[in-house]
C-alpha cells in the first residue's frame, strides 16, 4: 500500500514553527506580524476561506485586519484601500481574496500590492524573483507541496518530475521550484500529447488540473510519489456532495506515497500563508524586503495569471479529458496496463 501523505499533521507542523517564530519576534521587542484580508462581495466559498484564514492566524499569534466590502464596490475605491494597507505599519501581509466581482480586474488589484506584502506570491516581481531563483515570496499552495515532498523524498536531483496543470498560481510556480532542486521537470496542460505516456516515466507526478479521476493507475510507475493538488465538489450517489482530487486514489497504492483529498495539499495552503505573513513581516523589519524592478507593469501585454486562456479558449476535442481517457485505452499497453494494478502491489 502507498504511504499516505497526511497534509493536516505536516500543516500543523508548519504552524507550529511559525508560531515559534511569531513569539521569538515579538520576545525580541520586533511588532506582531499582521495580515489584512480583503473580502470583496458574499461568495460563499470565500468566506469559508477567509473565515479560516484569520482563525488560523489567531492560532499562531498573528493579528488579522478584515476588511469586507459590497459587491458593488468600484476597482477605484478597492485601489485606494489596498494603497492605505500598502504604507499600514502595522500590516505585512495583503490578501485579496479571489475570485472578485466581475467588473473589477483581478490582475490589477493583485498587482497593487505591495511585493513585500503579497503574501500570495502573485505579484509579477514575486514571480520573477521565484524565476530567476533571487527569493520573495513563494506562492503558498506550490510552497505547500514541497513541504510535502520533503516528507517523502530526501533528493530530487534529477528526478523525473511531471506536473499536470500549467496555471500560473499553481503549475508554474511548482515547476520553478522543482527546477531549484534540480529535478527534470515536464510542464504539462489540457493540450499535451500522451499525457499517459509522460506520466508513466514519472518519479514524481504532482496533479494539479481540476479534473476528477484524470490519474489514473497505470499512469503511475510503481514506486513513484503522487501529490494531488486538485479540488473539484462532485455530486455523490445521494445527492450530497464532497471534495475530490485528480487522482483516483485505490488505483494507485502502488505509488511510494500519494497524498488524499481532501487532507493533503488543502491544509498547506493555509499553514505556508502564514509562514509567508510571518517572513514578509520579518524582512520588513529587518529591511531586507524589495518592492520594484522599477518596471511599469502596467504597460506591459496582459497575460496574466487571472484570464483563464485555456478555460476561454475551445477545447479541441481531441484533448478533452474523455479523450485523453480514450486514447490511452484505445492503447493495447494501457488496456492491458489498466486492468494490472493489483500486480504492482504484490511486486
Ligand atoms: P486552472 O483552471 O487555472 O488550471 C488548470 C490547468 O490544468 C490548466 O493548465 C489546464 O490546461 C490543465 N488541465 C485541465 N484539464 C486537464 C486535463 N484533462 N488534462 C491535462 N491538463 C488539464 O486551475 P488552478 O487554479 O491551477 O487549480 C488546479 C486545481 O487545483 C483545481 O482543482 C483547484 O481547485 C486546485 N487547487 C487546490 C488548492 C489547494 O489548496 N489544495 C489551491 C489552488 C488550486
Amino acid at each position: 500500500m502507498a504511504e499516505i501523505i497526511d497534509g493536516r499533521a505536516v500543516a500543523k507542523q508548519v504552524e507550529a514553527e511559525t508560531k515559534a517564530q511569531v513569539d521569538a519576534m515579538v520576545a525580541a521587542g520586533k511588532p506582531r506580524p499582521g495580515l489584512a484580508v480583503i473580502l470583496v462581495g458574499e461568495d460563499p466559498a470565500s468566506e469559508v476561506y477567509v473565515g479560516r484564514k484569520i482563525k488560523n492566524c489567531a492560532e499562531v499569534g498573528i493579528r488579522s485586519f478584515e476588511h469586507r466590502m459590497p459587491a458593488d464596490t468600484s476597482e477605484p475605491e478597492l485601489l485606494a484601500l489596498i494603497a492605505t494597507l500598502n504604507e499600514d505599519p502595522e500590516i505585512h501581509g495583503i490578501l485579496c481574496q479571489v475570485p472578485l466581482p466581475k467588473h473589477i480586474d483581478t490582475g490589477k488589484v493583485l498587482r497593487a500590492i505591495a511585493p513585500s506584502k503579497d503574501v500570495d506570491g502573485f505579484h509579477p516581481v514575486n514571480v520573477g524573483r521565484l524565476s530567476t531563483g533571487t527569493g520573495g515570496i513563494i506562492p503558498c499552495t506550490p510552497l505547500g507541496v514541497m513541504k510535502l515532498l520533503d516528507t517523502v523524498i530526501d533528493d530530487l536531483t534529477g528526478l523525473d518530475v511531471v506536473v499536470i496543470g500549467k496555471s500560473n498560481i499553481v503549475g508554474k510556480p511548482i515547476a520553478m521550484l522543482m527546477l531549484e532542486r534540480e529535478a527534470t521537470v515536464t510542464v504539462t496542460h489540457i493540450y499535451t500529447e500522451n499525457l499517459a505516456d509522460l506520466c508513466r516515466q514519472a518519479d514524481v507526478i504532482v496533479a494539479a488540473a481540476g479534473a476528477p479521476g484524470l490519474v489514473r493507475g497505470y499512469w503511475v510507475k510503481p514506486g513513484a510519489v503522487i501529490i494531488d493538488v486538485g479540488i473539484t465538489r462532485v455530486k455523490g450517489e445521494h445527492g450530497k456532495t464532497h471534495l475530490v482530487g485528480d487522482v483516483v486514489f485505490d488505483e494507485v497504492q502502488h505509488a511510494k506515497a500519494v497524498t488524499p483529498v481532501p487532507g493533503g495539499v488543502g491544509p498547506m495552503t493555509i499553514a505556508c500563508l502564514l509562514a509567508n505573513t510571518v517572513q514578509a513581516a520579518r524582512e520588513q523589519v529587518d529591511g531586507t524586503s524589495r518592492d520594484s524592478f522599477d518596471i511599469d507593469w502596467d504597460d506591459l501585454p496582459d497575460r496574466s495569471m487571472f484570464s483563464k486562456q485555456d478555460a476561454e479558449r475551445p477545447q479541441a476535442a481531441s484533448h478533452t479529458f474523455e479523450e485523453n481517457r480514450k486514447a490511452s485505452y484505445d492503447a493495447d499497453w494501457y488496456a492491458e496496463a489498466s486492468v494490472d494494478t493489483d500486480f504492482y502491489l504484490h511486486i
